[in-house]
């Protein structure tokens, strides 16, 4: 079972995340993406990463954690095109970037960070984890504008089956976690299941988005396993076989490179 996106780097798990790591490979997990989000956290995701043969990582600017100003972006931009350059086998694809409709960054800047990452990510040949809010129809225009085709994972998929497809048609895997597992997420449920499994793979955005059940926790790759269980009730499978299928998509997409 591989958590294709926790935030391993963050705060929440600076006192204890040797245990994290143990726990959540003792329920299965045997591999974790952790996504890049701000400068100073990719030196702790190297860091981790050099520790742990089972953590790959991605280096990006995620959308809430970018400057109004665009000077400062700019600075930010450059320093992820240098640590791309200098990258370790364990980079995988550039990430977390995206467009996020809520939070309070103009869109035009964050339309601009995106298509640079999206250019980088091009460049380097590298996938991308894409983050969205309310903001599909301009992930398409930034998709599209810049023709980027390296394919990735749109992060915390929800939405409909056309949206869905959409994105699988650009070479997109679609990421699920903790939404499915609420009554709530019948749609996005729907969506996947006609989407098919083979474009899917398992994610929880720990220490976010908990899974039903476990509101108000820290949220662990060790609950990645609910995922697992609502996949399976839904496409009428054993559990072995969601793992075994999703391992493999996630392979498909995220390589490690044999520079080392
Ligand atoms: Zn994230």
């Amino acid at each position: 079972m591989i958590d294709s996106h926790c935030h391993l780097d963050l705060n929440a798990f600076a006192q204890d995340i040797d245990s994290v790591l143990a726990d959540s490979r003792k329920a299965g997990v045997t591999r974790f993406l952790i996504p890049g989000t701000t400068v100073p956290g990719w030196q702790r995701q190297h860091t981790l990463a050099s520790a742990n043969p089972d953590i790959d990582i991605a280096y990006g600017l995620h959308p809430y954690f970018l400057s109004p100003s665009m000077d400062d972006n700019k600075a930010q931009l450059r320093a992820l095109e240098s640590q791309l350059a200098s990258s370790h086998a364990s980079t995988v694809a550039v990430g977390e970037m995206g467009l996020d409709g809520v939070v309070d960054i103009p869109m035009d800047t964050q339309q601009q960070v995106l298509e640079y990452q999206l250019h980088l990510a091009q460049e380097a040949a590298l996938p991308v984890i894409l983050h969205h809010r309310k903001t599909h129809h301009l992930l398409h225009k930034a998709l599209k504008d810049t023709g980027f085709n390296r394919g990735g994972v749109i992060h915390a998929f929800s939405g409909n089956a056309q949206i869905a497809r959409q994105y699988t048609d650009q070479g997109f895997l679609l990421g699920i976690g903790g939404t499915v597992t609420y009554p709530r997420g019948s749609k996005t449920r729907e969506a996947i299941k006609s989407t098919g499994l083979e474009h899917l793979i398992l994610e929880t955005d720990a220490p976010d988005m908990p899974m039903s059940g476990r509101q108000g926790q820290r949220n662990s790759p060790a609950y990645l396993r609910d995922v697992v269980i609502i996949l399976a009730r839904l496409f009428e499978k054993d559990a072995q076989s969601i793992i075994a299928r999703t391992t493999d998509t996630y392979y498909s997409q995220f390589q490690r490179r044999s520079q080392e």
